[in-house]
This record gives C-alpha cells, structure tokens and sequence, in this order.
C-alpha cells in the first residue's frame, strides 16, 4: 500500500470529526517534516530483556501473580482471590486471561504505527467502564476468549513476526500479571519489541511500580481533571483524576520522554492521550497546564478529536453530541499556549486546516 493510500483509509475510516473535503489538505499537512524535539537512539534492548538479565523479571511475575489473591491492581481494590475463581468489579477471570483480538493496528499514534503498524491485543473487560466507551462490548460486556499465558506470548510472537513495531496492550490493568508472565515467556522464545502499557489510567500506585524495568511505553488516558465530571460518566470512580495523575507521574519518573529509533518509531517514554469532549466536560484546559507544570512541557500528547456518543452517552445529555470545530480549536491554542512542544503530529495538523477554516 502507498502512503497516499494508507493516509486516505487512516483519514476516512476515522473520528467524527474528519471531514473528507479536508482530506487533501490533511494528508499534505502529515507528510510534512516536523520539528517535534523527541530524541532518537540507534543501539536499544527492552527493558524486560535488561531485567530478565538482572535475574529480576521471574520474581516480578510472582509478585504481580500474588496481587491477584487479594485483587489490588486498581484503585477499586476488590479484595476478591482472582486464582482462587472470585470475579470482582471488572468480571474479568484470574487464572486464565480474557482476549478479543490480537491485529497490528493502523490507527494508533504514527510513532507506533511505523510502517507495519501497532501489534495490538485488545483484553476483554474493564475496570472503569466509561458511560460513552467505543469499544463496549469487549469492555463491558467481556467479548472475547479466554487463554492461557502460554497462549498470550504466541500471540506477542505473532505480532513480531509479522512485523509490528511493538506489543499495544490495551485495557491491561486487569490483566497484568498475565502481561508480565507472558513478556517472559515470549522473551525466552525471540520477543525484542516495546510493550506498549495502553491505559485508561485508572491503575493502582503498586501495580504501575511494579512495572518498572518491564513497560519501555506508556500509553495512558488522562479523562477527566474533575471527580464530579469521572463520577459521573465513568462507573463511579470519583477518585479517577487524582488516581491517574500519580499513576502518570510515576510512569513518568520510570521511562521519561518519548525516545524513537531512526525511523520516527516509538521505543521508550511516555505519550499521554486525552480526548476532547463536549461542553469542557474533560477540563482540557486544567490539563495541559498540569502536564506542564507536573511533568514537563515536553511530554509527547496527543489532544483527540475522535470524541463518538458511543454506548450510553445519548442519556446524558452534555455528552450526547459530537464535539465542534471550535472546541478542538480551543483545546488545541490551550495546549500551545501552556508551553507543550511535543503535541501529536496528526492533532496538530487537523488544528491548522480548521484554523485555516476560520
Ligand atoms: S482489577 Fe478488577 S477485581 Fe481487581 S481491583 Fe480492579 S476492578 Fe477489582
């Protein structure tokens, strides 16, 4: 496939706010050099690779696998024994893992689509559960199948030879020890790509430590900046902004700023996601000046404009529209304005054609 061809299907197949008659112009827009200030290295290992050399990863997987006998591996701390068959308020199984698919992804952020895309494992089941969820019947409805770790490393293995750039692990809260037992056993059978840690956020202080030295890329959501707002549209989780932002501070403090190969491919650091909603409801504004001032202006972020009322979002009323141009508009000159440099390349490139609109 072309580039062209490739740019057109992205730009088609995406988020309700893509007109197709900008198309032409997007897609000249992406294939422009950037400026973007990410570092780019030659020589690199995984980082479960470097701790399985330590002769640290097995006693990792003991600990993540001792987590679920008393589940913890949110903030929802369930309490249920996870091995032992108790299902808490994510649903989702201890002894096996629960997968809808596993596909290289085209979709995602350019750094990790590359050029043979993102190897993506979708896990079924959720521990937030959002009311405006686009992938809701794997999430909340749990479709998909159960296998074992052993299964979970052949797929990561697939992945790699097909040749994605990485393993996108997506919702993985829940799953965790299963993620951190199959790296090992697919690192012992070839794996050398990143995981990729895609989450929405809502993850316990202990799990995302533990990951230290096994995530090389973290891809997490930063919803909400409000508890009143995530009470409300997510199950319940009041705590989800304040839960997040430790949890990012110290994915953060663990891999620092995105560190692509020479080709512009994603290997190290992190890149926050945050989507623009209707009405202000996700306190984008709150956001970026938090990223600025908590992180550094130079955190790789990526303002979405891919906002659907999705699942339940048609009952509550502020969120049952899509967004406007003018509030992509607005979030994209609060983002500029509060100092951050390393804005995602696709968000900044739609920002200029819609400002070119005006
Ligand atoms: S991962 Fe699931 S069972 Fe464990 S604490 Fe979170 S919601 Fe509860």
């Amino acid at each position: 496939m072309t580039r062209r061809k490739f740019l057109r299907l992205l730009l088609y197949g995406g988020g309700s706010l893509v007109l197709t008659s900008c198309a032409r112009r997007l897609e000249k827009a992406v294939t422009q050099p950037i400026s973007a200030p990410t570092k780019r290295v030659r020589n690199w290992t995984p980082a479960y690779a470097i701790l399985e050399e330590q002769g640290k990863l097995k006693e990792k997987v003991e600990q993540a696998y001792s987590i679920l006998e008393q589940c913890r591996l949110c903030p929802r701390a369930c309490g249920v024994n996870r091995l032992a068959g108790g299902r808490g308020y994510c649903r989702a199984p201890g002894k096996t893992v629960a997968v809808y698919s596993a596909h290289p992804h085209f979709g995602e952020e350019l750094p990790l689509v590359g050029t043979f895309g993102s190897g993506t494992i979708f896990f079924s089941h959720c521990n937030l559960r959002c009311v405006f969820c686009q992938n809701w019947p794997i999430a909340h409805e749990g479709l998909g199948n159960e296998v074992e770790d052993e299964e979970l490393a052949a797929m990561m293995l697939y992945l790699q030879r097909i040749g994605c750039h990485n393993i996108n692990l997506v919702t993985p809260t829940h799953v965790m020890p299963h993620i951190v037992q199959a790296t090992r056993l697919a690192l012992h059978k070839g794996l050398k790509i990143p995981l990729v840690y895609n989450t929405g956020g809502y993850d316990s202080l202990e799990a995302v430590t533990l990951l230290e030295g096994i995530v090389d890329i973290y891809l997490p959501d930063l919803k909400f900046m409000d508890g009143a707002q995530s009470r409300i549209y997510t199950g319940g989780a009041a705590d989800y902004p304040a839960v997040a932002k430790q949890a990012i501070k110290e994915m953060y403090r663990q891999v620092g700023d995105l560190v692509v190969n020479e080709e512009g491919v994603a290997l190290r650091g992190l890149m926050i996601r945050h989507l623009v909603m209707p009405n202000r409801i996700a306190g984008t504004r709150e956001f970026v000046h938090w990223v600025v001032k908590e992180l550094s202006p130079t955190v790789y972020v990526n303002i979405m404009a891919q906002y659907r009322v999705e699942h339940r979002a048609f009952e509550y009323p502020k969120i049952a529209r899509a967004i406007t141009v003018e509030e992509f508009v607005e979030a994209m000159e609060w983002a500029k304005d509060a100092g951050l440099t390393n804005l995602d390349e696709r968000s900044r490139a739609l920002y200029q054609i819609y400002r070119g609109r005006g």
